[in-house]
């Protein structure tokens, strides 16, 4: 059996289970993955005005946003807020992934820490990742207490709860030391302006309120109408990732700030003094406007097609362009990087299909993305 063999059966083992588990156990997820599939669905027929409505309600909280349109201008951006010679802490974010974001920051002379535990493993690796809510499936333990010994001289033995214990006293110094924490976001709420972020470690809610400056970096598709649709969005990701109920969620909504000295509001309090809002289109807004491929914003990221699908598990977890890997990925490099290739190998198991919690058509997005790979290659109509 090969490393990828034994890690990915090992999660499959892990995972599966637990989600049918929680979805039995909490029987009103159904409903609340239902509202979201609306909730997401109303803001793609009117997304420009949408993400005009979030931009207000950020700035009317004292953040500040941005809507880029592409990977180029989201690194810009991102460089000109940063600047150089600091120490960044980055939650895991697949758009900052998606517009190369930590090695823009390193190459203008940052310090740059990836913190969920699995982002920091293929940060050490420099390898991409496997998985878009584990990143490091592909690794086996071993391989991961060898890999921390080569790159932190420490050997933390062979256990879960030792590997585990030396990447958090690792990551703790460095999360104090932070002068810039950088997140993604789960959802956003165009109501109010604020962004929700589900989670397990406790590595997002430390890099958005521990360093001075918090930048949130997400695709447009995040928006939601309002914050109660946000708040649903989360509850169904963490059940369907398996992680429910979830340790943490985190709603930001703007800098910190205090009323406690006669009820004047005063910002900074105890958290950043500045919120940075990104908002990225990247091939979101075009994919938009073709009803077929438009299914595929609907993904709210939960990472439950890839455990289903008999190619990502044939395939080293190598399908798909990363960040973005499985059914999903197939379906988000056409969306972004204009790259029909992966959708190739769907073999239409159509068990993606059945798990998904947004009902996603994916073979059909798939045979879709198929037919335009053939017709670019024909030369027949540009893809
Ligand atoms: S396509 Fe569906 S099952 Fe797959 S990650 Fe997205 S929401 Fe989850």
């Amino acid at each position: 059996m090969s490393d990828w063999d034994i890690a990915i059966k090992r999660g499959v083992e892990h995972n599966v289970p637990r989600v049918f588990k929680v979805l039995r156990e909490h029987p009103y997820l159904e409903d609340l993955a239902r509202k979201v599939r609306e909730g997401k669905l109303e803001v793609l027929s009117n997304l420009d005005h949408y993400i005009e409505m979030t931009m207000k309600s950020v700035e009317m909280i004292g953040g500040k946003a941005y809507f880029v349109e592409n990977a180029e201008q989201a690194r810009e951006i991102v460089g000109k807020i940063v600047g150089s010679g600091k120490r960044v802490v980055m939650g895991k974010s697949m758009v900052a992934y998606e517009t190369g974001i930590r090695k823009y920051l390193q190459s203008i002379g940052n310090e740059v820490w990836e913190t969920d535990l699995g982002e920091l493993l293929i940060q050490f690796a420099d390898e991409p990742p496997s998985h878009i809510i584990a990143p490091a499936v592909h690794m086996t333990r071993e391989r991961i207490r060898e890999l921390i010994k080569e790159k932190l001289g420490i050997d933390p033995g062979d256990k879960h709860e030792d590997i585990v214990r030396v990447a958090r006293e690792f990551l703790r110094q460095k999360f104090l030391t932070a002068d810039i924490g950088i997140t993604g976001a789960n959802a956003v709420a165009a109501d109010a302006g604020s962004i929700v972020l589900v989670e397990n470690e406790g590595n997002i809610r430390m890099s958005s309120v521990v360093p001075p400056v918090h930048i949130s970096i997400t695709g447009v598709e995040k928006i939601l109408p309002n914050l109660e649709y946000a708040m649903y969005e989360v509850l169904v990701q963490a059940a369907y990732a398996g992680l429910y109920p979830p340790t943490y969620i985190n709603v930001t909504s703007g800098p910190s700030s205090t009323g406690d000295v006669e009820q004047k509001r005063v910002s900074p309090a105890h958290g950043p003094k500045e919120f940075h809002l990104i908002l990225v289109d990247n091939g979101r807004r075009k994919a938009n406007e073709d009803p077929v491929l438009r299914e595929a914003l609907l993904c709210i990221r939960c990472g439950r097609c890839h455990f289903h699908c008999p190619v990502y598990r044939a395939l080293d977890g190598k399908w798909g362009d990363p960040p973005y890997s499985g059914p999903m990925g197939a379906m988000w490099s056409g969306v972004v990087y204009n790259d029909y290739k992966p959708a190739l190998l769907c073999s239409h198991a159509g068990n993606c299909r059945e798990v998904c919690p947004m009902k996603i058509n994916i073979p059909k997005v798939l045979e879709y993305l198929k037919s335009k790979y053939f017709m670019m290659k024909a030369g027949t109509r540009e893809g």
